[in-house]
Formats: structure tokens, sequence, C-alpha cells
């Protein structure tokens, strides 16, 4: 490892206590999205006292953030998030399910490491570049939403990145690794049905039934499946069912749709034919329906160029040095994960690894080791997307939690204040920030970053995927 890459990882080093206990703070907050007051407050005011200057309440989110510190080119972004999942509270270090509060929310995707990790990289960068006299401009951005909202399209749509030039930002996981892959592009949709209410036996030729109507449209968009590209993703959830009593015929029922693919244009058909069978479930039962999107995540298009600057940091911070108290928690809970997330696990370590390597990782308890730097296929969405088509983009994840825990999981969140959790969240800081140095000191590698994303493009441009005028909302 280099003189630079020590000192930043020093400097990271020197700030743990803190950004250990920002993200303990923001996994106890717990906060949904669009409801992040205390997390945000919180590490608006840390970024704060360090120094950094603060824009607050941006693109019509109260949560919402910039941290900066600097002037001048090039400027510098590295993403953060802090928003839990509704559902998934759980006490922490706890392996069988026991939530802090039945039904409440939980950090199970470990988006309170992923800020606290980002910030930490952020103040990293900006001491680093106080004591070496570097120009430029660091930027922490504090989004929030990533979950079921996409928060960063409503900042790319609002220019709030247009002057950047690089944008980087890492995820929890349970491998260390910087993948060259893509994302879905995401809409969700609410589909809301209105009929007549009427007794369901002493007149039910008078009701008009808005829960047939969210049952057909089911079927028509389940019939559709067959038509559509097989990298497309359809699911549903009903979200009012039109109440608890069958003698009763529905007035009103709603079912929300996340619909996927890998282009935003793709999404954008999908959604004009899954429209199409909600008019004409609507017809058939002679309800009428109100369609509202209210989120778009774009598909992501990793920089190879950032890409391999964070691989090749990545390398100098794992292995990590674990306890055999770290090593034995994790034993633990992958014991308490699904036979399936195990398989599962084995068959994508198989694909990475060399079979006689893969073999020995599927032996250790936690993945310490940089998987190859590939593309493992797109499976999710992240609003991250947004941004890398304005702003070359890479990101890293790291092995915060067990082998085998699934992210969106119990098991995620009791894993998430564990001193494995922080270990991996502080490798992840220490590879972001001595990336974001080499093109805060290269001008020529952010040249090279910027060649990437223009041929990656290939003369498209950001699709803009949001309804217009539409502003974000808690639903
Ligand atoms: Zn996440």
């Amino acid at each position: 490892m280099d003189k630079r890459s020590q000192d930043i990882a020093a400097l990271i080093t020197k700030h743990e206590a803190l950004f250990t206990d920002m993200s303990d703070r923001i996994w106890g907050f717990a906060e949904p999205r669009f409801q992040e007051y205390q997390s945000s407050e919180l590490q608006q005011k840390v970024l704060a006292d360090l120094g950094f200057s603060i824009r607050a309440g941006l693109a019509g989110q109260e949560t919402a953030f910039i941290a900066e510190w600097g002037s001048g080119k090039p400027v510098i972004a590295i993403l953060g998030e802090f928003d839990a999942l509704s559902g998934l509270s759980q006490k922490a270090d706890v392996t069988e399910h026991d939530p802090v509060e039945a039904g409440g929310q939980g950090h199970g995707c470990g988006h309170h490491l992923l800020g606290a990790g980002s910030a930490a990289a952020a103040t990293a960068v900006k001491e680093y570049m106080e004591q070496n006299d570097i120009p430029g401009t660091i930027r922490y951005y504090g989004c929030p939403a990533e979950e079921n909202a996409g928060g960063k399209a409503f900042l790319v749509r609002d220019g709030l990145f247009d002057d950047c030039d690089i944008a980087i930002t890492w995820h929890p996981s349970t491998v260390n690794q910087v993948s060259l892959g893509s994302s879905l592009a995401n809409f969700r949709v609410f589909y809301t049905f209105h009929g007549t209410s009427a007794h369901a036996a002493g007149s039910p030729h008078l009701g008009r039934s808005a829960l047939d109507a969210v049952e057909i449209m089911n079927v028509g968009v389940n019939y559709m499946r067959e038509h559509m590209i097989s990298q497309a993703r359809v699911h549903y959830a009903v979200t009012d069912s039109g109440g608890t009593a069958p003698n009763v015929v529905q007035s009103r029922a709603q079912v929300l749709y996340a619909i996927r693919a890998p282009k935003v244009t793709q999404v954008q058909e999908l959604k004009r034919r899954i429209d199409n069978i909600a008019k004409g479930a609507a017809l058939i039962t002679e309800t009428t329906v109100e369609i509202k999107q209210v989120s778009a995540y774009s598909d992501l298009i990793t920089n190879k160029v950032i890409a391999a600057r964070l691989d090749a940091h990545l390398r100098n911070f794992v292995p990590i040095d674990y306890t055999e108290e770290e090593l034995e928690y994790a034993r633990r809970f992958t014991a308490v994960t699904t036979q399936m997330d195990r398989d599962n696990l084995v068959g994508s370590i198989k694909k990475l690894l060399p079979k006689a390597e893969a073999e020995r990782w599927l032996r250790e308890p936690i993945l310490n080791v940089v998987a190859p730097s590939v593309d493992m296929g797109a499976g999710g969405s992240t609003d991250v997307g947004d941004v890398s088509w304005v702003v070359p983009t890479a990101q890293l994840t790291t092995a915060t939690w067990a082998p085998a825990t699934a992210a969106h999981s119990w098991q995620a969140t009791a894993q998430g204040c564990s001193s494995n959790a922080h270990k991996a969240m502080f490798a992840a800081s220490k590879a972001m920030a001595c990336a974001v140095l080499d093109f805060m000191t290269d001008p020529e590698l952010v040249a090279a970053a910027r060649a990437q994303w223009i041929e990656d493009l290939d003369g498209e441009t950001y699709p803009n995927p949001l309804p217009e005028g539409y502003m974000p909302e808690i639903w």
C-alpha cells in the first residue's frame, strides 16, 4: 500500500468512534423513507462540526442534504443513504426473529452503515486535501428514500448532480466486490379502482366491485408475462382489498405494481401495456381506475474506469482482521439463514472464483476475500442508477453480513451494529476515499472516466422517468 493510502486509512481510523456511533444511532432511529429526520439531522450536525458547509431540504425532500468542502474542479460526490425498511425491526445480535417493535421499521438493507461509511470517506478526503493543499470539491450527498421511492431520481431531476465529475458509493453485502453489473430500471405504480357498494346478497346486481377489478387486472398481467422479455420483472401488492366484510361489494380497491426491466424505455413500454390491462379490468367490471406512478429508478451504468480504482484500493483493505469472536458471530448468523440462501451463495461464489478457491472460501466463516470485479447480472434496482446517467459512477460492496444473509431480512437488521459490520463499513470507507483522491489529483483519470461514460451512454441521454411535476410524497 502506498503512503497516501496509508495516510487516508489513518484518517478514517482516527474518526472510527464518531462514525461507528453515527451508524449505530441511525440503526436505532430506523426511520422510513422521507421521514429520516433524526438520521439526516445527525449526519448534518456531525459533518458541519467537521467543517463541511451544508445545503439541506433539496428537490422537495426535507431530509435530503449536501455537505461540501473545498472549491473548484473536480467536484466529486460520495453518496450516502439512511432510510430503514418497514416490517424489519429486529433486536441487535439476536439470532432468532425478535423485533424491537412488532411490525416496526428496521435497517434490513444496512443503509445506516452506507451513510456513515460514506460520510467517513468524505471526511477523510476533506482532511487529506486540507493537509496536502489539494484543490477541488468533495461532497457528501445525504440521499433519502432509496427504498420504494427512489429519492436520488428527484435530486437528479433538479440538477443537483449537474456539476459533478465523478460519483462513488457502496452498499453493505455478504461479499467484497466491485461489481461491473447494471441494475433493473423500476417504476412503482398505484392502480386504484372505484366501483359501487351494495349488499352482496340482498342486491348484488346493484354493486360494481373494485376488488373484482383488481383481481381481473392481476390475472391479465399474469397472462402478459408470457409475452414480455425474460429479464423483465413484474410484481404487485394489494394495498387495499376494499375492506374485511365479504357481504359488502367493495367500492374501492387498490394494487401497487413494481415494473422492472433492464432499460427505462422497456419499463415505460411495459407500463403502457399494464395501464391498458387496468383499463380493460375497469371496463369489464364497470368501475373506474386511477393510475398514479410514484417512483422511478433508472438502470445503473457502472463506470469501468472508476470501478478499476475502487477494486485496486479495496484489495488493500481486505482481508479484514477479524477476531475469533467475530468469526464465531458470523457462524451463528449463517446458521440461521435458509438452505435456499446458502445454496444460492454457493452458486454465486462458484461463478466468481475458481473451483478450488471457491470451495476453500465456502468453508470460511466470512467471505474475507475480494471477489473478481465482474458483471453478476442485474436483479434488484437502485436509484444510484439515476445518478449514473448524469455523472460517471461506480460502487463497491463489502461483507458487512455473514455469508448467505439475505438483504431485506431480520437477519441483516440483527447484524447491523456488530463489529463485523463496522469493520467492513470502514474497509469500504477507506477504498472509496483512496479512489476519490486518485480522481481529485489526476485530471486525466477524470477525463478517462468521462470518455468511458460517453461511450457507455452510446448517444442516449437521461430518460428522466419521473412523471412530470411529480413531487416526493409519503405513501
Ligand atoms: Zn439497499
